[in-house]
């Protein structure tokens, strides 16, 4: 492993640049830069087929590159087999030897690397207690839990001290309430080891949870990259906006711009007035994005000469425990989706007004 010390003189762990990977004529990635610093828990996020995997399969080494250039801890790794990486791998499906115990799983990536039988006893019964899975020993994975199994992959994966945990979609085969249990963990388990993580994932809400940021691959090529907190509330464009968390899209012309809020002008006359960190000017066609949860629902008109009020007619409501989803049709071009917290207090057909601050009506960049 690389040292703390030397690690902490790194300015990133993981570099890609320019990285592009073609399969056949296929573009599966294209000119990707991404700088990964040591000790962040970094989540490639995106939609199906975006090239999440086939960096994860760079990085350790199970495919390269077709241009471009790989650097683990400061150094080139074109070339460099999976086992001389540094990087320990918890596969989707977690890839665990079914004719082997637990122990023996855990132990071999250091057999692998012909360490004594007491240095690998040692560090796998270590291993074992951090992902509390001390008593399994003997077990063979078809004797295990889906979260137990889980557990080993990721003690197999630590076990070898990797210079980078790669993680492939890790809690996606475990039900809702053992992959939030398990998130936890595995947060508190990545920052106790100081390890750099790179965690392929298809969902927003996991991504947002345990990284330090996070970067959106579309198609092979990047997004965005940045905090939860940048991806959420800035995000940079349509798909962006749309990909995490639920949000409401209105187009309209822009006018009254100044240098952080513009109206934006709908097909039907009405206006939304929205901040802007962007050069705005009147007449331009604008993208706005207000949050569902931004959204505030009222029977009573409200007061204040608000601009952006709107009343319109509830045409859904959806109740998920938590909260509630409701749809609301202002007219033909505009129909608007809020999120509230607990039961329900509206019902489909009645009338109600919308309205949200000035501060949550979001310019996006077109
Ligand atoms: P998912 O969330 O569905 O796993 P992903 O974002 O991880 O998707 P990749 O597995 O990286 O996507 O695939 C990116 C693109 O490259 C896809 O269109 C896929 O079909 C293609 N691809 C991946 N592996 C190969 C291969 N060996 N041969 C040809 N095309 C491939």
């Amino acid at each position: 492993m690389t040292g703390i010390e030397d690690r902490k003189s790194l300015d990133y762990q993981v570099e890609l640049r320019k990285a592009t990977k073609l399969y056949g004529s296929f573009t599966a990635i294209a000119n990707l830069d991404l700088s990964i610093r040591p000790g962040e828990f970094f989540s490639i996020l995106g939609p199906s087929g975006g090239g999440k995997t086939t960096v994860l399969r760079a990085i350790a080494g199970l495919i390269e590159l077709t241009s471009g250039d790989l650097l683990i801890a400061g150094a080139p790794v074109s070339g460099v087999p999976v086992y001389k990486r540094g990087v320990g791998i918890v596969f989707q499906n977690y890839a665990l030897f079914p004719h082997m115990n637990v122990f023996d799983n855990i132990a071999f990536g250091l057999r692998m690397r012909k360490l004594d039988s007491e240095q690998v006893r040692s560090r796998v019964l270590e291993a074992m207690a951090r992902v509390r899975l001390e008593g399994f020993a003997e077990r063979r994975p078809s004797q295990l839990s889906g979260g137990q199994q889980q557990r080993v992959a990721l003690a197999r994966a630590i076990v070898i001290n990797p210079k980078v945990l790669l993680l492939d979609e890790p809690l996606g085969a475990l039900d809702r309430n053992l992959r939030i249990a398990m998130q936890a963990e595995l947060k508190a388990l990545q920052r106790d080891l100081d390890v750099t993580t790179i965690c392929v994932t298809h969902d927003q809400e996991e991504a947002l949870t345990l990284s330090d940021r996070i970067a959106l691959l579309n198609n092979g090529r990047l997004e965005q990259v940045g905090s939860p907190v940048e991806i959420y509330e800035r995000p940079v464009n349509r798909f962006v906006a749309e990909f995490v968390g639920g949000t409401n899209i209105v187009s309209g012309t822009g006018a009254r711009a100044g240098s952080d809020a513009v109206d934006i002008v709908l097909p039907d006359g009405s206006t939304i007035r929205a901040t802007t960190s962007l050069p705005v000017t009147d007449g331009s066609q604008l993208v706005v994005s207000v949050r569902y949860e931004a959204l505030k629902l009222t029977k009573a008109k409200p007061g204040g000469g608000d601009r952006n009020a709107f009343g319109g007619t509830i045409t859904n409501v959806a109740y998920s425990g938590s909260g509630s989803i409701v749809h609301v049709r202002v007219n033909d071009a505009l129909s608007l989706v809020a999120t509230c917290p607990g039961r329900p207090s509206f019902e489909q057909g009645e009338s109600v007004f919308v309205t949200w601050d000035t501060g949550d009506a979001v310019v996006l960049p077109s």
